[in-house]
């Protein structure tokens, strides 16, 4: 938990962000400026600042946060159309929140 971390307020249900799915490990909800018609975040619980600071002791979460993905794609009704998984890492690469999430993007031809 970091004390300043917008992610880190959220996951501890300290806004008001309605969860679409809670695991042991992450959770799951709309992104408030959505880039299509369906755009979730997931979002794993414990602080980690990007892709690049992962560690073989994160294999478990990153594969949680895929599994998620394709979850969520079927739930949303969106995963035979196809979607996007998308991590942004570090600022070059669009990451502006530093707490690790993937972006699942779907609903418009890209
Ligand atoms: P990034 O650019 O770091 O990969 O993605 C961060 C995403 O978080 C952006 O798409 C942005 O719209 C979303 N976001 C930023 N602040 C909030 C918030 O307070 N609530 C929600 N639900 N999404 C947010
Ligand atoms: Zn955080």
């Amino acid at each position: 938990m970091e004390k300043d971390c917008l992610f880190c307020n959220i996951v501890k249900g300290k806004t008001d962000t309605r969860f679409l799915l809670e695991t042991d490990e992450a959770v799951v909800f709309k992104d408030i400026n959505p880039h299509a018609p369906v755009h979730l975040l997931i979002v794993p619980k414990r602080h980690i600042r990007s892709i690049n600071d992962l560690t073989d002791e994160d294999r478990p979460v990153v594969a949680e946060l895929l599994m998620l993905g394709k979850k969520m794609a079927r739930q949303q009704g969106v995963a035979e159309d196809g979607y996007k998984l998308l991590f942004n890492v570090e600022y070059g690469g669009g990451q502006r929140i530093f707490h690790l999430h993937l972006h699942l993007l779907a609903g418009k031809v890209w």
